[in-house]
């Protein structure tokens, strides 16, 4: 231990939610442990530390994979969640059920975060953050439509009151205090980038590079990506919500505006053209309502899901080499 630092070395899990990773998960296995075995040589965190993966309801032969990775070695284990969840559910799934840990790092199974950057992570937990931030030093690994809608999203997010740290994912590292205080949430729409930042804790950040992904796809269909900003907006602000009271106040100024000019016109003994206005406002004001019903529908669809409060996941097994493991 260090004498700068503030805390002795941790029990470390890093936690790895997988969806569909049959093509690189041996390979990143591999990966997670090396660096594992080289920060318990050389002491950086305890001997019990785990990588903890969670299968979130994998169709193919992730979870067989998992399965024998931590028969075969205990400083795998694997939570198993029946269906698929989504990665923020994984997560807190995992975190959830890693109750030795005294820090987890959550990272994605595919690497393409660098590995190399847990050495800073650890280096600001013993220096006393309670939250480390993994942030990305550019988006060279992104195809330009990814850049370009990251870059929309997080203007957009900051737009609408939401308190995300630019251009961080969910490579992070959380206390032990953390966890227990993440574990009083009880929210059903999850959006840990949004929800952790606001809880107050000391954080640091670490900057890092991100590669391309090795093998597979990205588990992130357009849908879940529009799923996963909406619920990073709609969460965490009702900004929307006071936008849309704007554009009704402004419409409606607007059409008194429109209502004293054409009494004006007609006094004056014009005709008051406008059969083209007539539609454009009559359009216009139709798709106003129309979207701002949308917006509203949103927070009543996330009012509804709330108040039926379903659990969030459901764990299936947990597999563990060592049998001293069992959280
Ligand atoms: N993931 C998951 N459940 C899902 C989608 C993704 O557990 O429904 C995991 C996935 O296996 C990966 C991480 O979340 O470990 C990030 O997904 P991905 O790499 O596909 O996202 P991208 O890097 O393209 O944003
Ligand atoms: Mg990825």
């Amino acid at each position: 231990m260090n004498d700068n630092d503030k805390r002795g070395c941790p029990c470390l899990y890093l936690i790895v939610p997988c969806y569909n990773e049959e093509e690189i998960i041996r390979n990143s296995a591999a990966i997670l442990k090396e660096k594992m075995m080289s920060l318990i040589s050389s002491g950086d965190i305890k001997k019990n530390s785990r990588i903890m993966f969670v299968d979130d309801g994998s169709r193919d032969e992730t979870l067989s994979i998992l399965t024998d990775l931590a028969h075969g070695d205990h400083i795998f284990s694997v939570v198993s969640l029946i269906g698929n969840r989504g990665q923020q559910n994984a997560i807190l799934a995992g975190l959830m059920t890693a109750k030795r840990a005294d820090a987890a790092i959550t990272i994605d199974a595919d690497l393409q975060q660098d590995v190399e950057a847990i050495d800073d992570f650890l280096r600001c937990y013993k220096n006393g953050a309670e939250v480390v931030y993994g942030v990305r030093r550019n988006r060279d690994a992104d195809g330009f439509f990814k850049r370009m809608t990251a870059s929309g999203y997080y203007t957009l997010m900051h737009m609408m009151g939401s308190d995300v740290i630019r251009n961080h994912a969910d490579y992070r590292l959380i206390s032990r205090k953390v966890i227990d205080a993440l574990s009083l949430y009880d929210e059903t729409n999850l959006f840990l980038r949004g929800l952790i930042p606001t809880m107050g804790f000391t954080s640091d950040i670490v900057c890092c590079d991100v590669k391309k992904r090795t093998g597979g796809g990205s588990k992130y269909t357009l849908a879940k990506m529009i799923r996963l900003a909406t619920d990073g907006i709609t969460s965490f602000s009702i900004r929307p919500l006071r936008i849309i009271s704007f554009i009704g106040f402004l419409i409606v100024f607007l059409s008194a505006c429109l209502t004293v000019w054409s009494f004006i016109e007609w006094m004056l003994g014009r005709n008051v053209r406008g059969y083209t206005t007539l539609i454009l406002v009559q359009l216009f004001s139709s798709g106003t309502i129309l979207l701002s019903l949308g917006v509203i529908g949103e927070y009543v669809g996330k009012i509804y899901t709330e108040a039926k409060k379903r659990p969030k996941y459901i764990i299936d097994s947990v597999i563990c080499g060592d049998p001293e493991d069992e959280d």
